[in-house]
């Protein structure tokens, strides 16, 4: 089982797109997912048509109340499960606020997952913070997967990020976790910038950026209004194919 955080503390950079679609995708061909909604937005909860429902969170679980099992729903999609989210969820950065280690309470909580047999890969989308939330998730990843939005403001970006993820490592929060990669979102081929975004990163972390590119594209921004994953809303579109091709990208990166 590996464990990836799609992360990135900028707001609206595509992570739970990413968190959604790939998930969908991996299930598509059989692979056993968990995707974990850490975001009290609960954007990847409702994207896969499922009702947030009180206490039904990550909540209990990193209050040490409920086992992570307890709260797996299953979604519509074959092979796809769901941890939701809910607002309350947000509670947890006061919660933990007098906790001796705040940072590895998902981590801790994920180990009978790792210990059976069930998932092979869980995908944990998200909140656009540096709180509690997301640094629980970063401590609790094997793989960190960074979508960044191809506009100008990108690699600043990408450096608080990196910035943080040395943070945690110096608090002890490392446990063999590196970066899987960067994908590129919301490309516009009609602008030079989506262009010139792309070459700057391209320059600055050749290693680390993903081939594949998403495109903006209008199906993709739509899909999550049904409660669908592109592969399921729009299974023959351009963003539907964008996908399926990162998600073989991942997965080579993933065994590599
Ligand atoms: P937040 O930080 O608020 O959690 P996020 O990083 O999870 O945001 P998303 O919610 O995935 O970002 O995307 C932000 C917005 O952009 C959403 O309205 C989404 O539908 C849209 N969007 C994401 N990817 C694409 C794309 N490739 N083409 C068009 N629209 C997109
Ligand atoms: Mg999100």
């Amino acid at each position: 089982m590996k464990v990836i955080a799609v992360a990135n503390q900028k707001g609206g950079v595509g992570k739970t797109t990413t968190a959604i679609n790939l998930a969908a995708c991996l299930a598509e061909i059989g692979k056993r997912v968990l995707l974990i909604d850490t975001d009290p937005q609960a954007n990847a909860t409702s994207g896969l048509g499922v009702a947030v429902a009180p206490g039904g969170s990550l909540l209990p679980v990193l209050l040490g109340e409920k086992s992570i099992r307890e709260q797996i729903a299953p979604t519509p999609f074959p092979h796809l499960d769901l941890i939701p989210s809910e607002l309350e969820l947000a509670t947890i950065e006061t919660a933990f606020a007098g906790s001796d280690s705040p940072l590895f309470h998902l981590r801790d909580a994920l180990e009978p997952l790792r210990a059976g047999e069930g998932y092979e890969i869980v995908l944990l989308d998200t909140p656009p913070s540096l709180g509690l939330l997301m640094a629980n998730a970063l401590a609790a990843a094997d793989l960190v997967l960074i979508p960044l939005q191809c506009e100008y403001y990108a690699l600043e970006g990408l450096s608080k990020i990196l910035e943080l993820l040395g943070k945690l490592d110096a608090m002890g929060g490392k446990n063999g976790r590196r970066i899987l990669g960067i994908l590129m979102t919301m490309f516009d081929v009609r602008t030079n910038l989506s262009q010139q975004v792309l070459e700057d990163v391209r320059r600055h972390v050749p290693d680390l950026l993903f081939r594949t590119i998403i495109p903006r594209s209008v199906r993709l921004a739509e899909a999550p209004s049904h409660g669908k994953p592109i592969t399921a809303y729009d299974p023959s579109s351009v963003g539907a194919a964008s996908y399926r091709h990162f998600c073989s990208e991942f997965l080579a990166r993933l065994s590599a």
